[in-house]
Order: C-alpha cells, then structure tokens, then sequence
C-alpha cells in the first residue's frame, strides 16, 4: 500500500482525488415508466412538434376572425354551423367566409379558420352561430409545437428524471429512454460491538444502526444497496468481507474501523488487499474518520462508526461522489442562508456541519440547532431539515449569527 497517501483533506480535495480515479456507470435503455429517478445519459430531444397541429384551447367555434369583425352588441354576426369535431377526430370541412365549425377542447383547428370563441359568449341557434363582440385573429388557439419544438432539447444528459419528465417523455413518444446504468453498492458493517436489530443486546453491545440510515438515504437516491452484515474488528474478516463485495459492487461503504484505535483495521485490511489508497481523514466536524480506497475497480468508501458521523460523510462526500459515478451533472443542493435562531456555543476548528430546523421568522430564515448533539445521537436528528454549515476557525456564535445551509431532506 505505501504510505505516501494524503492525510487530512477538505471536503472538495476528497471528492476531487476520488473522482480523479474512479470511472463513470455506463449507459442502457429503460421504459419511461422505469425511468424515474434514473439519470439521462444522452440528450434527448423532440422528434417532432407538440402538439403536431393547432387546435383549440376551449369548447366553442372556429371560424374566420375577420367575418365578425364588425359584430357589436346591436350588430351581431351570425355564421353558418358545418359540423362539430370532437377532441381526437379530424376536421372533414374547410371553414370558408360566413361559416364556422363547433370544436371542443383539443379538436384540431379546421383549415380555413384562425380563430376560436367560447361557447359562453356565443348564441346558438339552428344550425348557426351568433356573435356579439369581435375576436383577435387566433385567439384561443394553441399553435403547432407550442409544448415543443421539432428537435428543441427536453432533457440534458446528466439530469436525474422526475416525475413530470416521465410525462415529458412519453409526450414525446420515447419508449427507449438512455440512462447511466445504476451504480452497485455494498454496505458492511464493523464493530465487535454490533448486533442485529432482533438480537439480544449483551453487556457491551450496542445495535446496528449506521446502515439502517445509510441504507434510506442510498435508497431516496435511487440505490439499493446490498447489506452485508456485521464484521468483526479483524483485518483479515474485513478484507475477505471486501473480496467478496468487490465483485458484486461499483462502491462499497463500510462503516467503523477508520481511526487511530487499536482495532481499528480498515487500514490494514486494505494493507492486506493490496488495495490504493486515496486518502485517510477529513476536516470536517463530524467525520474526521474516513478512509477512501480502490481495490480492483471497486472505489471503498470507509465511514466513521458514529451514525451521525457516517451520515455527514455520507451526504458532504458520498453523495457527490455517487452522484457523479451516476452520470449526474448537479449533485449538491444549493446553499443558502440562514441565521442561528439561538447561539452555538463551540468553537468550531474545523468546518462543522449541524443539522436543524428551518424556521421562517418575519421572512427571514432562522436554523434552530438541537441544543443536544453527538456523533452518536440519532435522535437529534428527527424533525431536522437542513443542515447548517459552521466555517472552519470559528469561535463561539451569537444566536443571529448568518451561515450558509443545505436541505437535508431525502434529495429524492
Ligand atoms: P468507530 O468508527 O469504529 O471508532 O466507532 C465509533 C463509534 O460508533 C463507537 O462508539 C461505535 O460503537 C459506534 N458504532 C460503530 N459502528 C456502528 C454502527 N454500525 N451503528 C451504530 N453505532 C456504531
Ligand atoms: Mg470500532
């Protein structure tokens, strides 16, 4: 392995040396309706216009906006009725001077005519129509490709496909949607000091919980990971654990084993491997314990035990590094500001994330920290929104004090 691996990176110097050796997920097709959540892998543009003819935006007539250009309250205009076309059928007559055709709400537009009124402001009578007011020439009239232009680009390669982009693509009539495949995670557990949710907890023991909420953020990005289980605190059971997910695994997280105590051995099970190191701890507050390594092909992201820790790892590293392995183009939310609704009383050595409630007080947004938080603490986070982002270097807060802020939310 060799010891000439940074120590100590920031956030961006990690995400950067991993994605320097690591590749992209290549590209298959999928159905639009397995498309959600999936992240486009070409651009993909409007084979043709949308809607593909004019028609009309509202039950009523069409007919020629100059035959009743003179109609008046005292003078009105009555045309001649040739037919009525349904949403879905197409127009069998030509709309000529003094006629009309009754279209309902997505009917083409007659050819002949430019314009459409309301039933509601119509008079109908035997065959004929009366109007009492003039129309602008096309006037409730949706024009062709007024959804979409022939060849404009709908969905950029490395966007992640929403709901309405679904819609969007079938609007378009795209059975075969390019998407990045999806990436293949492992998640494994180590700690002597686990047990199973289910198992008796014996003096000692504590249970397993980091993986359950890696596991629902993994999920809410549109990965299922695969769960190994919990290994003991040996280099040797970690490194076969390791072996054994390589195959089956782009990226494997493993949680615990990462610091400077005795049984901490993900460092010597990726020793034992043979496995490249990326880089060993970082400045961040929680989650300095962090070992990021590549063992054939498979990047090995390796969290603190702390589920919170883990957590933040997870969402400042994980989730850009994921996201881009994925093929998508924007994976961090925007920051945005906020002010501490109470003080902070730490010192914050390094960069510090806390997470929070929004609260909007006379429009401006306040973060209410938990006063209680640890690395350990799962608790604290319930009801919490976003994540508050303490710079590095700074001494105790006033309540008031502006930071910038992430939403923690599933991002998906
Ligand atoms: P470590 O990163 O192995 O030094 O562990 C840090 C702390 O997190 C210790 O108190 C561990 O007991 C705890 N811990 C480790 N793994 C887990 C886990 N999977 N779930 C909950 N707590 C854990
Ligand atoms: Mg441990």
């Amino acid at each position: 392995m060799g010891n000439c691996y940074p120590v100590g990176l920031t956030i961006e110097e990690s995400i950067e040396k991993i994605l320097e050796v690591t590749g992209q997920m290549g590209t298959e097709t999928v159905f639009p309706l397995e498309a959600h959540g999936r992240i486009v892998a070409e651009d993909i543009s409007a084979p043709e216009n949308m809607p593909p003819f004019a028609k009309s935006a509202y039950d009523g007539y069409a007919f020629r906006a100059e035959d009743i250009a003179e109609a008046g309250k005292d003078s009105p205009v009555t045309l001649q009725v040739l037919e009525e076309v349904p949403a879905g059928h197409f127009p069998t007559k030509k709309v000529g001077p003094g006629q009309a055709s009754r279209v309902m709400t997505g009917a083409p537009l007659p050819e002949g005519a430019d314009t459409i009124e309301k039933f509601e402001v119509t008079e109908v009578g035997d065959g004929t129509v009366t109007f009492f007011a003039p129309v602008k020439c096309s006037s409730n009239v949706i024009p062709i490709g007024d959804n979409l232009k022939k060849g404009e680009i709908v969905l950029r390669k490395g966007t992640r496909i929403t709901a309405s982009s679904c819609g969007l693509l079938a609007e378009l009539g795209i059975e075969k949607v390019p998407v990045y495949k999806k990436i293949r995670v492992s998640l494994i557990s180590t700690g002597d000091e686990l047990v199973e949710v289910g198992e008796e907890l014996e003096p000692g023991k504590i249970r397993n919980s980091s993986v359950y909420t890696l596991n629902a953020y993994l999920e809410s990005w549109g990965i299922r990971p695969s769960i190994r289980g919990i290994v003991r605190d040996q280099a040797e059971l970690i490194a076969d654990a390791v072996k054994h997910e390589v195959p089956k695994a782009d990226v494997i997280i493993t949680t615990g084993g990462v610091s400077v105590g005795d049984y901490d051995c993900l460092q010597d099970a990726m020793e034992m491997l043979d496995a490249e190191v990326i880089g060993w701890k970082l400045k961040m507050k929680p989650g300095m314990a962090f070992l990021a390594s590549r063992y054939k092909g498979t990047l090995i992201l390796s969290l603190s035990g702390n589920p919170t820790a883990a957590l933040m790892q997870l969402l400042m590293v994980g989730r850009p590094v994921l996201g881009k392995l994925a093929g998508e183009e924007m994976v961090m939310g925007r920051p945005f500001d906020v002010r501490l609704k109470n003080a902070f009383p730490k010192k914050s050595k390094v960069r510090r994330f806390v997470p929070g409630k929004l609260e909007i007080i006379d429009g401006v947004a306040y973060i209410d920290v938990p006063e209680r938080q640890g690395n350990g603490m799962l608790k604290p986070l319930e009801g919490c929104d976003i994540l508050g982002e303490i710079p590095s270097g700074s001494p105790a807060l006033e309540a008031g004090t502006e930071i910038c802020a992430y939403r923690l939310y599933m991002l998906f």
